[in-house]
This record gives structure tokens, sequence and C-alpha cells, in this order.
């Protein structure tokens, strides 16, 4: 491991990589990593990411079906399988901070500990914005899902609703109109502002589509599972139901970056900002990958993907003389 000396004379430990989070993009890069030699720690507060609460992943290549449980064990798995002196973990453990040092940077933990890194891979990922309403929480994964590619397909033949009138609000409607009977999307604005003309147009051309302006939703009903959804006209005051036997939110993604903020650039999502060729950040020596980063679409295979293409360029980065 690189040593470092200080200017107060103490030596230092300096790290290759430093890679934050433990999702697909985190384990993807940090398997990679090993696999270089490159001085690495992996530091996550948990492992298998967002899509640790499905009860079945079907799209993860190369398996046809397995528990977000299990999907979040096997990652951990698979990168403890390398932990020797060139990669080591640290879980159950958040960073709080990146900065500047003088010969890299310097990763802070929540607990006070700090380590000194040549580089940074962020693959922190993000956390839906959740529908709080009435019962969201009750339903949530008892027919309230925030992931139309996961879930979608289990609700074949039925009617559904989609919360939420942006681009992703459209696109998961476009998805769900392939199989399901009917998609009705609530949106809570006066006018569809928020996504793009031509998605709108295509998609509201299908006969199984309705979208309601100025819905507000205001409760998830149901009994084992969604029954509808309740939701206030914001014209008229009015109280309306909308019978739906699944129930999609896509009102946002809140990005995990709040450690780099007024250090990395970030767009107005607060998301990091790269260049998709390297997954290089604004700052030489930052990479980031997956979904905390201002790219357009969201699945484990992509995060990793992205991560690998990550880990690649610093490689080179770190080894091209
Ligand atoms: C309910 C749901 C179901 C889904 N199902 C599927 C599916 O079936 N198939 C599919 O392809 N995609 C699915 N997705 C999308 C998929 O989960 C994400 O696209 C994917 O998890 C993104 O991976 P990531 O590695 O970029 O980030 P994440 O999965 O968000 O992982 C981020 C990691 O970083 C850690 N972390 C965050 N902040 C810090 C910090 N400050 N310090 C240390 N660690 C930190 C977290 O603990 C986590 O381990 C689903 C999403 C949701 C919400």
């Amino acid at each position: 491991m690189g040593r470092v000396v200080s200017s107060y004379g103490i030596l230092v430990i300096m790290l290759d990589l430093i890679i934050i989070g433990g999702g697909p993009g985190g384990v993807a890069a940090g398997v990679y990593a090993s696999r270089k030699r490159l001085k690495t720690e992996l530091i996550t507060k948990e492992w298998g990411g967002q899509s640790v609460v499905s009860p079945d992943i079907q799209n993860w290549v190369g398996t046809i079906s397995i528990s977000g449980n299990d999907f979040a064990d096997m990652l951990k798995k698979h990168l403890e399988a390398y932990k020797d002196d060139t990669l080591t973990v640290t879980a159950n453990t958040l960073v709080s901070k990146v900065e500047k040092s003088e010969h890299g940077f310097t990763v802070t933990l929540q607990n006070g500990e700090t380590r000194e890194t040549k580089a940074v891979l962020v693959t922190s990922g993000s956390t839906r914005r959740k529908l709080v309403v009435k019962g969201a929480d009750t339903f949530d994964q008892k027919g309230l899902t925030y992931c139309a590619s996961c879930d979608g397909p289990l609700f074949s033949g039925q009617d559904v609703a989609v919360v939420g009138g942006g681009n992703a609000g459209f696109e998961t409607a476009a998805q769900l109109l392939a199989y399901t009977k009917s998609v009705t999307l609530l949106h809570r604005g006066a006018a569809f502002d928020k996504a793009d003309p031509v998605t709108i147009e295509k998609v509201l051309s299908h006969a199984n589509m309705t979208a309601i302006l100025n819905a507000e939703p205001t409760e998830v009903i149901g009994d084992k599972f969604v029954t509808g959804v309740r939701y206030k006209d914001t014209v008229t005051g009015e109280e309306k139901e909308l019978a739906a036997t699944g129930v999609f939110v896509e009102i946002g993604l809140v990005p995990n970056t709040g450690f780099v903020t007024g250090l990395l650039e970030l767009d107005e999502y607060k998301r990091i900002i790269i260049d998709p060729w390297t997954q290089q950040t604004s700052v030489p020596g930052i990479w980031a990958a997956g979904d905390c980063t201002n790219i357009k679409y969201h699945q484990n295979n992509i995060s990793s993907g992205d991560a690998v293409r990550a880990l690649e360029d610093i490689y080179i980065h770190l080894r091209a003389k």
C-alpha cells in the first residue's frame, strides 16, 4: 500500500481507490479493481442497493429469478471472495464527506475516521421519492411499486395507475401499455409540461391510455393488495376514486450525493454530472456511476456496466504512465 508523509510529518496510508456504495455499481467496480490489483477500499452503508426490497428480480442477466435479499447476499459474497491485502471492505458505514487533499482526496466516514486515496468512484445510488399519502407504506410492494421494468409484467391484463406526469411517468405508462388492460396516469399539475411532447403524444394516442390532470393522490386503498387510488381534483376540490390493482409511482429520484455537494458539479436534481464516455466527474480523480449520476435509465445491469466502464478508465488513469 502506498505511503505518504503529510505536512505534519505523519505517515499516511495512501489507497489507489475508494469506492463508495455496495449496490450493483459499487460491487462490479470492486471486483474489477481487485482483479486489476488496485489498492482499494469499498465503503458502503448497505449491500445490494435499491432493489433489495424487491421480492423477485427477473432481469439480472444470467439469473432467471432472484429475491432482493438473495441478490444483496450474492453481491456481497462475490466481492468478499476477492478480499485480501489489495481489497478491503468496510460495511455498515456512511461516507460523510469527500474533499481534495495534498496528494489526492480525503474521505471522511460518519464515525469520524478518514482515509487518503488517489482516486474515488462514487456509486452511492439514489432513493426513489416516496409517495407520502395514506396507505402508501401499507401497500408498498403489495401492488404499489417504484419500478415498472421490474414489477410491470406481474400486472399483465390488469388495470393500473401511474402517479407522476414527467418523462418517467409517461415512459412507465408506455411500458405498461404493452401488456396491461389499461393505464391511467395521474398528474397533479395543470399541464404536461415536464415531459417531452413527442412522448406525451405517442402515449396518449394509445386506445387503452387515460391521463388525468390536476389529480393529487390522497390515499392508496386495498385489502391484502391494492385495489385503487383516491385523488383530489385540485380545481374542484372533489375527491375521486380510481380502481387499479397496480400503482406505479414515478415522482422522482433523490440522489445520495450530499457528501460531494460543493466539490462536484451536480445537475438541477443534485445528480453528479459525468462524461458518459469515461464516467469522469468535474473533478479529475473522481469518477461516478449508476443512479447517483445524470443518466437517463436506472437498472442494476446499467449501474454495474457504467461502474465497470469507470473502473477501466480509473485503471488507465492510475497505471498508465
Ligand atoms: C423497488 C425497486 C425495485 C427495483 N427492481 C429492479 C429490478 O428488478 N431490476 C433492475 O435492473 N433494477 C431494479 N431497480 C433499479 C435498481 O435497483 C437501481 O437502478 C440500482 O440499484 C442502481 O444501482 P447503484 O449501484 O447505482 O445504486 P444503489 O443500488 O442505489 O446502491 C447505492 C449503494 O450506496 C450505498 N450508499 C449510499 N450512500 C452512501 C454513503 N454516503 N456512504 C456509503 N454508502 C452509501 C447504499 O447503501 C447502497 O449500497 C429497482 C429499484 C427499486 C427502487
